[in-house]
């Protein structure tokens, strides 16, 4: 039964009361959601609304086989790993597979931060080192060691810098970014790289090079082909270990591939993985090598409280299971190529489109106010936001300058859904930006 017990404006003030004033709330006009069907969600009037900005809900809001698979060992046993336990050793062997050979050993947190900040331990500890290579846009997680290399964050508002052990290198962005030729970008954009590693080891020694495999705050950005390739070699050179942050693109996404990593050809020394790993559930992982397992075995035991319990992995193998039972990877290409494309038919009638990217379904749409100056449209893109959520279809925005509509909704997103979503645009941007490219 849908939830309208409490008025929209007194939940507003409560929540405003009793919560932390950092917490932001989605629309002008706040939504109360009460339930989720799948790749749908439903208000207190039961109005339901496309979801296209939910990837952790990977499989779909509330499906029934991740439910029953954690109310069936919820109502058995939940404890932590310091025993015997099926489900542990099944979900650790299970993960593996999917990944290349190398990566072999799993690490079970809470959330993709608890995994970042391990792998940056892990980093350490076999480098001796603590100088970190980011790239410009990305976030890796709410700890402070972690807000530290998040340029998202250390550059946004409240953000203190970056500090001395922390390197930068230029967003690999072909759209706005100094290097724009698609078949050499990714050599050029990872001499930034090189010269961050030399930077590292000349005020300290680099620990590791930490990298989103697509970026999301960033704006939804494709890494150039070979931009990791060369980048790895560069890193590796310099004494470094290469992390991939997985948190957002990771588990069959990007359509191509299973993991955005493989996109770029390359095998990472760590990978971290959150949100789509448990649909909801909070549950991440560090997946790395027996030797980098090796060093962080220094007598200092990893011990995480609610991570790896049995719960959280049978949660994690109905994940599994079902991505793969439900061929949601090849789903998510086809759904995804059909959207990519009728999202560049509307860039060829909308001069405010200046930019359709991603891959699968982890899809960008950059707005501009002018295509030669690439004047940043932000106004517009809140202004979208609002629109198509008023006719059905929730999106949100990100990327440095906030002009960028977002798009990752559960992977069982339809072909339907995938044309509705483009009519819609079609219909808010004749509204709003009409104008025809010149
Ligand atoms: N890495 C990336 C790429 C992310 O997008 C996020 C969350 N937005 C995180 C790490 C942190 O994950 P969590 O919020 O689960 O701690």
């Amino acid at each position: 039964m849908p939830d309208t017990t409490v008025k929209h404006d007194e939940l507003l003030a409560s929540r405003q009361q009793y919560l932390g004033p950092t917490l932001s709330i989605a629309y002008d006009e706040p939504l109360k959601i009460v339930r989720g069907v799948m790749q749908y969600l439903y208000d207190d009037e039961e109005r339901q609304y496309l979801d296209c900005v939910n990837n952790v809900c990977h499989v779909g809001h509330c499906h029934p086989r991740v439910v029953e698979a954690a109310q069936e060992q919820m109502a058995v046993l939940n404890t932590n790993t310091r025993y015997l336990h099926d489900n542990l050793v099944r979900y650790a062997q299970r993960l593996c597979e999917t990944l290349p050979e190398e990566l072999s050993v799993c690490y079970f947190v809470c959330s993709g931060s608890e995994a970042n900040e391990l792998a940056l331990r892990m980093a350490k500890t076999q480098t001796g080192g603590s100088d970190v290579i980011v790239v410009d846009g990305a976030y890796h997680g709410n700890t402070s060691s972690l807000i530290d290399i998040s340029p998202y964050k250390y550059k946004g508002a409240g953000g203190a810098g970056a500090p001395p052990h922390v390197h930068e290198v230029v967003m690999p962005d072909v759209y706005r970014g100094p290097y724009r030729d698609a078949a050499t970008a990714g050599e050029q954009y990872a001499r930034h790289v090189l010269d961050a590693t030399v930077q590292a080891n000349e005020r300290g020694t680099l620990a590791a090079f930490f990298c989103e495999s697509l970026m999301g705050c960033g704006g939804q950005i494709v890494l150039p082909d070979d931009y990791l390739a060369y980048a790895f070699e560069h890193v590796r050179q310099a004494g470094g270990v290469c992390v991939a942050d997985e948190v957002q693109v990771g588990f069959g996404r990007v359509g191509s591939r299973f993991w955005g990593f493989e996109t770029q050809g390359v095998v990472p020394d760590i990978v971290t993985l959150g949100k789509p790993i448990g649909n909801g559930h909070p549950l991440g992982a560090v997946v790395t090598t027996q030797e980098v397992a090796a060093s962080f075995d220094n007598g200092m035991e990893y011990f995480n409280t609610f991570g790896g319990n049995p719960v959280s992995c049978a949660v994690g193998l109905a994940v599994l299971d079902i991505i793969e039972e439900e061929g949601l990877q090849e789903h998510a290409l086809a759904a995804g190529n059909r959207l990519k494309a009728g999202l560049a038919r509307l860039q060829e009638r909308y001069a405010a489109i200046g930019d359709v990217r991603g891959m699968g379904l982890f899809l960008g749409v950059e707005l501009v106010a002018d295509r030669d100056s690439q004047e940043p449209a932000t106004d517009l893109a809140k202004r979208v936001i609002e629109d198509m959520k008023d006719r059905g279809v929730l999106l949100s925005t990100d990327g440095p300058l906030d002009n960028v509509l977002k798009i990752k909704p559960p992977l069982m997103f339809s072909q339907l859904n995938a044309d509705l979503v483009v009519k819609t645009l079609d219909e808010v941007l004749t509204d709003l930006a009409p104008e025809a490219p010149k």
